[in-house]
């Protein structure tokens, strides 16, 4: 690689944006090369000359980041909107090399070691609250990651990560293996009547592409052979439509009781990971695990999140048991002689869904093109945030011909953000889902300019055909306000430090404050009526829609809440243990939790915790609760608005400069529960979400 190749490769840019037109694969592997191997000499240079100080410490790492921000994030980012075999083998070829110079960077003595002395130094006081923040927040995560440990106690400590992530692996293969290991497979037509024509079609084609396929027969959604099997987009509307008790029924044993059963028995491994995390807990100074996952959180203690369940739970049980009783009705009405089990729920639960709500996505997709509903999104926070966002394609260099550039301007007409949309499906090289990215991140450089913040929104929505422009089902245009949303945290931000701007080092517990408060919007009549318009008429969203997308965003949300909150109280009372016994049994926490969050009681044979990819392997472990918190976070500000008068427009802009100025500009610079403070004058609570669900009397 000569130095002239270097000088040209797009990825070593140091300003402005990404020049992606001019991104390839091979640029890839060259540029990370460089900028590890300048990383690595700075890095030796930084750690044998570190400092006490903000600037030999959190700034020069900065300084190190910031051009792996604008080397690596690209990369990245195109990963997700723009596959190749050639990138992922570029990618997958620095990755390794990446991760292991960011574990050096995170668990360097000299570093560490220095900016705690830097904590107790007399210059601490000289340091901002968001400078503050970012030290003990690195404080930590270092010290999470074990590194005041010495001797035996660290060897043990490495010793359980490497054990936990093994046993992580083996637990999900176990899981993926029995789910691929049970499939049902039916011929005749009565059995499969009333299963939508798509689930039909995924059914005919996991039989051509299976094993048990005969020589000769082409399975067809019409005529079958159909196999169903414990993949979510199969086994749900199996559930949900299959008209045969007895084939819901076994089904419904064969995934519960995944993981559970010989050599793919996960029940020891939910043991071994309970007792490796407690004792992780342990040589870190903890009580139990749950504490662990706590100290980076937004939630002050496990009792709060209890009392948080508590709350919700108690609010929620009769109105469960109401609508258990709905459903028994209904079944009875249709016939059904017996009383309803787990197995009948989600069947039932949607022939009510058909009988009170008759309204499909396809009604709704003519009202939502994605022009007018961008220009509603952005003409509400106009209104209610004072900033202006601009078409500006011509600024930036695109990855796609889909993709847009768009800039954001103050009330004083300064630009202060911008972001990429990439709106379109596009299967052969696009991930699916949606999802906002950072890009670059606001930060004060040293020689005094100001990087200004940049996202990537990326969403899934159906592309233009032909004539007919992009129409959005309701779901994606929430998806995009709630992408948005995140959005407007990291865009909106006024910290000058890249470790605290926009949703940097925001705790993820709150994290969805943002995202979830913008979907609120689409509930509110004048805004989602206001941004509708038939393609073709031009007529407005009607009204009688509109008050069933209304009405079935409560439908059965007792029982919802209810099934939420058994998993994360399965999850916390798991954790929170201080020892476990011999006798200690994760499926007796299990049946307690149900006992208080389902009318219908745990079947003994219930194994569905060994298929709880979350909390086991994953990194929802005393966490999952989280969903709920940011919910009740999301519902309480966004009742702010509702008390100030939806329709007052002075009102609803003096609380949305208020939201601006704290929830989307404080970032990860001041912890979230006084950031709400700030907003909300009070702590949260559950007031609004119980209403907003229908569940408040
Ligand atoms: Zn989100």
């Amino acid at each position: 690689m000569t130095t002239n190749d270097l000088a040209n490769n797009p990825l070593l840019t140091t300003t402005g944006l990404p020049p992606f037109a001019e991104i390839l694969p091979e640029h890839v592997v060259p540029a990370i090369q460089h900028r590890l191997q300048q990383a690595e000499e700075e890095f030796t240079q930084l750690e044998a000359n570190v400092k006490p100080t903000w600037s030999a410490t959190i700034e020069a790492l900065d300084e190190m980041g910031k051009l792996f921000e604008r080397a690596w994030g690209p990369v990245a980012h195109l990963q997700g909107v723009k596959n190749s075999p050639e990138l992922r083998d570029a990618y997958e070829a620095v990755l390794g090399d990446m991760v292991t110079f960011g574990l050096k960077v995170k668990q360097s003595q000299p570093i560490y070691a220095a900016i705690k002395e830097l904590k107790e130094s007399d210059a601490w006081n000289s340091l901002d609250k968001a400078q503050h923040r970012i030290i003990d927040a690195q404080l930590l995560a270092a010290e999470l990651a074990g590194i005041s440990l010495e001797g035996k106690e660290r060897k043990r400590f490495n010793e359980i990560a490497n054990k936990l992530s093994q046993i992580a692996t083996e637990f999900s293969n176990h899981v993926l293996d029995s789910t691929k290991a049970h499939s049902l497979k039916l011929t005749d037509t009565e059995e499969v009547a009333g299963i939508p024509e798509s689930a039909l079609q995924l059914a005919a084609q996991s039989y051509n592409q299976s094993e048990e396929k005969e020589e000769g027969i082409e399975a067809t959604a019409e005529a079958g052979p159909w196999r169903f099997t414990l993949d979510i987009p199969s086994f749900s509307p199996f559930m949900q439509h299959c008209k045969s008790r007895e084939l819901r029924k076994q089904m419904y044993h064969v995934y519960t009781t995944r993981a559970s059963l010989g050599e793919l028995d996960n029940t020891p491994l939910i043991d071994k990971i309970l007792k490796l995390r407690l004792e992780k807990a342990k040589l870190l100074g903890y009580k139990n695990f749950a504490e662990v996952s706590l100290a980076t959180k937004m939630a002050p203690s496990v009792a709060a999140v209890e009392e948080m369940f508590e709350t919700l739970r108690s609010a929620s049980w009769e109105p469960a048991q109401q609508e258990m009783k709905e459903l028994q009705a209904l079944a009875k009405e249709n016939g059904e002689t017996e009383e309803l089990k787990h197995w009948d729920i989600a069947f039932w639960s949607e022939r009510l869904r058909e009988k009170k709500f008759d309204f499909t996505d396809e009604q709704l997709r003519p009202y939502f093109s994605l022009e007018r509903v961008l220009d509603g999104l952005f003409s509400l926070v106009n209104r209610i945030f004072g900033i202006t966002v601009h078409a500006a394609d011509e600024k930036a260099s695109l990855w796609h011909d889909d993709a847009r550039y768009f800039t954001i301007d103050n009330e004083a007409g300064e630009q202060i953000a911008g972001f990429y949309l990439d709106p379109y499906s596009r299967p052969e090289n696009k991930r699916g889902g949606a999802w906002m990215d950072d890009c670059l991140s606001r930060r004060k450089n040293t020689e005094g300019s100001l990087q200004l913040p940049v996202a990537y929104l990326v969403c899934n929505s159906t592309p233009p055909v032909g004539e007919k422009p992009s129409l959005m089902t309701f779901r994606e245009v929430e998806t995009l306000f709630h992408e948005f949303g995140h959005g407007l945290q990291h865009m909106l931000t006024t910290i000058d430090y890249a470790d605290a701007s926009g949703i940097n080092g925001v705790e993820w517990d709150s994290v969805e404050l943002a995202s979830q408060f913008m979907e609120n919007w689409c509930y509110h009549k004048p805004t989602l009526i206001g941004m509708t318009a038939h393609y073709e008429t031009g007529e407005p969203l009607p009204d009688a829609l509109f008050e069933k997308i209304c009405a079935a965003r409560t439908f059965r949300s007792a029982s919802n809440m209810l099934r939420q909150l058994m998993l994360g109280m399965t999850d916390m009372t798991l954790y929170k243990q201080e020892k476990y016994d011999d006798s200690f049994s994760a499926f007796d926490v299990q049946k307690e939790v149900t006992e208080k969050t389902s009318i219908l009681p745990m079947l003994p044979q219930d194994r569905f915790l060994c298929a709880f990819q979350h909390i086991f392997p994953g990194g929802y472990c005393a966490g999952y609760y989280s969903y709920k918190w940011a919910e009740v976070l999301s519902a309480d500000a966004f009742s702010a608005f509702e008390e100030a008068g939806l329709d007052d427009e002075e009102a609803v802009a003096t609380t949305g400069r208020r939201f601006r100025d704290t929830v989307l500009a404080m970032g990860g610079g001041q912890h979230p529960m006084e950031v709400f403070k700030d907003f909300r004058g009070r702590e949260p609570n559950t007031g609004a979400l119980l209403r907003h669900s229908g569940l408040l009397n």
